[in-house]
């Protein structure tokens, strides 16, 4: 099923109940009546790469829709009132029960992608940082509304196609095109 974007969805100004309403390019929605303009701007979400000391790549495998089942990277998306570092520290703690630093993270890149959710296709923009810290996975107790189970692999050997958000996939593709795995930093 092809979903919409927000602003295809809205019907009636949001402020003054008007349906003069203008969209361009799916991205602007402005009211002929009031001043109400909305840019549909993309969500934020955050991700870490987290190795374990044999060199191979921490992901998690999605319990929930959308996407069940596919794997990903451990985060997810920045409150209000959140850094991204903030966000992502939360998230490693809520997801894999992980206690991280912001000293821990290095940032990697971002990438973008889209995210249907209840019916609507929402534009998103995926920041990844590497994570210094090396684990075990001894010591991961992933939350099981989330995270069906953890997973170790080398990257080299990862199968994107296994991977289910697009901006994840859209990163992992740079990220073994460009070997960016051998990078000095990531070393540790
Ligand atoms: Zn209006």
């Amino acid at each position: 099923m092809k979903s919409d974007s927000i602003i295809s969805v809205i019907r009636f100004c949001p402020l003054c109940g008007s349906s003069k309403l203008n969209k361009s390019n799916n991205f602007i929605l402005s009211c002929s009546d009031c001043s109400f303009i909305y840019y549909d701007n993309p969500k934020v979400t955050v991700c870490s790469l987290i190795f374990n000391k044999d060199g191979q790549l921490l992901l998690t495998k999605r319990a929930e829709e959308p996407m069940k089942g596919f794997l990903d990277l451990p985060g997810g998306f920045v409150d209000q009132n959140e850094t991204l570092e903030q966000a992502l520290i939360r998230e490693l703690s809520e997801e894999l029960q992980l206690s991280v630093q912001e000293e821990d993270l290095i940032y990697y890149s971002s990438s973008v992608g889209r995210y249907e959710y209840s019916g609507i296709n929402y534009f998103t923009v995926l920041v990844c940082y590497f994570c210094k810290k090396i684990v075990s996975g001894q010591e991961i107790k992933f939350d099981k509304d989330e995270i069906a189970d953890i997973v170790f692999v080398r990257p080299e050997e990862l199968n994107i196609k296994l991977l289910g958000m697009e901006d994840t996939k859209n990163l992992m593709t740079k990220f073994l095109k460009n070997k960016d795995y051998e990078r000095q930093n990531f070393k540790n």
